[in-house]
């Protein structure tokens, strides 16, 4: 695609990034096919390509956001599958960052639209303030039906439709301290505690802690970890996000410099693909920028990680049907693609992938409190073809879509982890059944 930026434009970084991106773009289309929003709303502005035509004319005029940029760019959920599809490496992930960030700083939203997303920047990130807010849920519950009749309020009834009946209480594994390995030293990593999924679901990390300590890896909880912050990202709140980076930095690097890691375990794809960015992110800061590409060259997902282990025979063959969701931000994102379904095959499971494996849940982060309707359109499309696989558990590495899937689909959503620990010696996760189990030879 040609361009045509000036001199002055193309000093600052931000924008010479983006025309290096722009100028890969051929407008060929490919992309389209795959765009969840082109799938669902038939638009070409709601396309990969519709998209990189608005934040060139945007970027390359100098212009504020306006409504019209502001309403495409809201409705992508940053799903990645156009990159998977690009035949040109177009790497739509930074362009879209960028015109996020320039949303933010140019663009004034809405009053209620203001006050959401910097409600969500200020509570989810934090797991006391997220805990919290969880329980205020309950009472906010009953008026669900009324908030759904005000357009304004949508996000506020998806919220609460999201929020669950019951928290489970804070994991104790999540505290700074090392969890020894067993038996002969296998290794040295430290595990990503996060956010939102140490409130949602603690047992996740628990259960990777304890199988990665069964195998003989000792895994570090570092002091001073937090949100990886790609919440924040997704919403243009680059200074918010930056901060994120440079702590969790600080903290693995001084992991690194007190014993050694061979990687940093991240149970959340969502989170993986963020971790893994941060040398990007933080390529401008000379303080931060070498130890952000080193962070990001040991940020593994827990399947990656098992994948090269070598790992034993499991102990018990589950023998139960599958059926493996791959979250975007895990096959597009990150590009895990095989690993997953190998360990789960290798454990016992039959593995089943629904059709339309590419396209998104919608869940998407903040998506589907920001965008209700689209995001209940896909993640109806989802469930109807994870059912029709005729599996009798759904497994899924990220806790986005755990959340999703679950609000509407009849089986047990779990994260893939939790079926493994089980092959391997684990309990028997909740609501799965154990009907064809046999013990391994
Ligand atoms: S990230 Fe997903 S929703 Fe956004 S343009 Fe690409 S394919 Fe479409
Ligand atoms: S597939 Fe790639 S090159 Fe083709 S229009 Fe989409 S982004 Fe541009």
């Amino acid at each position: 695609m040609q361009t045509n930026f000036s001199l002055a434009q193309l000093a600052d970084p931000h924008v010479a990034e983006s025309e290096r991106i722009l100028r890969k773009c051929v407008h060929c289309g490919f992309c389209t096919a795959t765009c969840p929003t082109y799938v669902t709303l038939g638009n070409e502005l709601d396309s990969p390509r519709g998209r990189i035509y608005l934040i060139k004319d945007m970027l390359e005029n100098g212009r504020p956001a306006d409504k019209e940029i502001v309403t495409h760019i809201d409705r992508c959920l940053s799903c990645l599958a156009c990159m998977t599809t690009c035949p040109s490496g177009v790497n739509y992930m930074h362009l879209v960052d960028h015109a996020r960030a320039h949303i933010q700083e140019t663009y004034r939203r809405p009053l209620i639209d203001r006050l959401t997303r910097a409600m969500l920047a200020v509570v989810l990130p934090y797991p006391s303030r997220f805990r919290a807010a969880l329980r205020l849920a309950g009472l906010g519950r009953p008026f669900v039906g009324l908030f759904e009749k005000l357009p304004a309020l949508k996000p506020v009834a998806a919220m609460l439709k999201l929020a669950p009946a019951s928290i489970p209480p804070a994991s104790p594994m999540a505290s700074p301290g090392t969890h020894a390995g067993q038996g002969a030293k296998r290794g040295r990593v430290a595990i990503l505690t996060g956010c939102a999924q140490s409130v949602l679901d603690p047992a996740i990390n628990e259960t990777t802690i304890s199988l990665l300590t069964r195998l003989g890896v000792e895994v570090v909880v570092p002091e001073g970890e937090g949100c990886c912050g790609a919440l924040v990202h997704h919403m243009g709140r680059e200074a918010a996000a930056l901060a994120s980076a440079r702590q969790n930095v600080d903290a693995w690097i001084r992991a690194i410099d007190q014993g050694g890691l061979d990687a940093i375990i991240i149970t959340a794809s969502g989170c993986g693909t963020t971790i893994k960015d941060y040398g990007f992110m933080l390529r401008l800061d000379p303080a931060y920028a070498e130890k952000a590409a080193r962070v990001s060259s040991l940020a593994k997902d827990i399947t990656e990680y098992l994948a090269v282990l070598d790992l034993p025979e499991p102990v018990r063959k589950p023998g139960t049907i599958v059926a493996y969701h791959s979250a975007c931000s895990m096959q597009h994102g990150q590009k895990i693609t095989r690993q997953p379904k190998e360990l789960l095959a290798k454990a016992g499971f039959v593995v089943r992938e629904p059709r339309e494996g590419h396209l998104c849940c919608g869940s998407a982060g903040t998506y589907n409190i920001l965008q209700p309707e689209i995001s209940a359109k896909l993640r109806d499309r989802k469930v109807k073809n994870i059912e029709a696989t005729g599996a009798e558990i759904v497994a899924t590495g990220n806790i986005g879509c755990i959340t999703q899937i679950a609000s509407a689909a009849k089986l047990p959503v779990v994260h893939t982890i939790k079926l493994l620990d089980w092959a391997y010696g684990g309990p028997k996760p909740e609501g799965v059944s154990d009907a064809k189990l046999v013990a391994a030879e």
